[in-house]
């Protein structure tokens, strides 16, 4: 048993916070007010000052598992998540081999099983090793439970091959992730094509590039009544288009914004730093404003961090030759708090619903509010103390960060999942 007294309680549905006390027992949230007395045996931990709210919910992970483990595997990035007060994730399946069969996803599902002790869900991939020409083994991965399938990393080139897929995939209840891309015009996918790659003098990656793929796919899903959902959205004209679509109201679409493409933009590139690299690349200031004001206004559905481990080797190559991608696990929450809940851009009420709540939904999952008689999965977060990301402090393998070393407002301080105490500062 464990009584959480004096929490200030955060929810999706309001900005305002209630404060109370918190009765955990076997696992479920037995009952909530003010002044409960602890039973006997019970821990008592005293949240003072500090926030009780959902555990959040990642729905667009690289846990590198099967084939790349010295980036990260499923133990490590399962790890992270919880230091970063995430208990549920999404696989994606760009592994060697690729999730594109029923016997990977038993592989990997097993790993998880034994390695992670939160739940891990794994996406299938579109097509076969995301070659984009011949279907995956979509019913097999279907009936081992997977509901998403992406072909992540790249997009599907053949649109009638993705349509076939939608028109098969739809009726059993699955649906599609893009990852938006028109290979032709993205280049070597390095950064940004404006004032910078021209400054560096690297060929870049134009937002078209994205935006005609993002218009494409949720045209083929309209054409086949599925549901799309849109990944790590960059632009501005591509988040437009997105809205656009859902205020038509006829094809099912969601979509997602990475914390990056919030915090960042393709200045903070400088002098070739690697660790500002990554797919669909750091766009413009115009950019990162609209898609903070879509976040805002409730066009993006859920917010994802395309956590994406890389070897410091990998990483300290030339800026042309470093893979793309940054981890976004354990600094998702923290950063998100400190640039913008701090500053008053936006409320806890916002992040809950837009990193626990909805990318829940999207996986057919049941929420987990703080409220009597749900099964415990919640955090404790204090927004007076700090984070340091040193390499100490991370639990992934990889440290490809632009947050490392950095020191942020706002801190995880424990992580409940049913009746375990999965992590506690101090
Ligand atoms: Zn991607």
């Amino acid at each position: 048993m464990l009584l959480i007294r004096n929490a200030r309680i955060a929810s999706e549905d309001s900005a305002a916070l209630v404060e109370g006390d918190v009765l955990v027992e076997n696992g479920i949230i037995r009952s909530i007010g003010t002044g409960l007395s602890a039973p006997a045996g019970a821990r008592v931990i005293d949240a003072w000052g500090r926030l009780l709210m959902p555990a959040m919910f990642d729905a667009h992970v690289h846990l590198r598992e099967p084939g790349q483990e010295a980036k990260e595997d499923i133990g490590s990035g399962s790890e992270a998540a919880i230091n970063g007060g995430i208990t549920g994730l999404v696989m994606m399946p760009n592994t060697s081999p690729a999730i594109d069969s029923a016997a990977v996803v038993r592989m990997v599902l097993d790993s998880a099983a034994k390695n992670s002790r939160i739940p891990i869900y794994t996406s299938g991939c579109v097509t076969k090793d995301r070659a984009g020409k011949e279907l995956a083994g979509i019913d097999g991965m279907r009936a081992l439970g997977v509901r998403m399938l992406t072909d992540d990393g790249d997009t599907t080139n053949d649109p009638a091959v993705l349509l076939r897929a939608m028109q098969y995939a739809t009726e059993f209840g699955m649906f599609f992730a893009s990852h938006c891309e028109v290979h032709e015009l993205a280049g070597p996918r390095a950064l940004n094509e404006g004032v910078v790659s021209y400054r560096l003098g690297i060929k870049g990656s134009p937002a078209c590039a994205e935006e005609i793929i993002i218009d494409r796919d949720i045209r083929l899903a309209h054409a086949a009544g599925a549901h799309i959902h849109i990944q790590h959205v960059s632009s501005k004209l591509g988040m437009e288009t997105i809205r656009w679509w859902k205020q038509r109201g006829d094809v099912k679409v969601t979509c997602e914004v990475a914390p990056h493409h919030l915090l960042f933009t393709e200045e903070d590139i400088g002098d070739y730093d690697t660790h500002y690299k990554m797919n669909p690349p750091l766009r413009t200031k115009a950019d990162t404003e609209a898609l903070l004001q879509a976040l805002i206004d409730g066009v993006f559905d859920l917010i994802a961090t395309d956590h994406a481990p890389h070897t410091p080797f990998e990483k300290s190559q030339d800026f042309v030759s470093a893979p793309n991608g940054i981890t976004g696990l354990e600094t998702a929450l923290v950063s998100l708090y400190h640039h913008f809940i701090a500053t008053g851009r936006f409320g806890w009420d916002l992040v809950i619903k837009r990193y626990s709540a909805e990318p829940r939904r999207m996986m057919g999952l049941p929420t987990v509010p703080v409220e009597e008689g749900k099964p415990a999965d919640f955090i404790l977060f204090d927004p007076e103390a700090e984070t340091t990301f040193t390499t100490a402090f991370m639990k992934s393998k990889s440290r490809n960060t632009p947050f490392l070393d950095k020191t942020l407002k706002g801190r995880v301080d424990l992580v409940v999942l049913g009746d375990a105490v999965l992590l506690e500062r101090d």
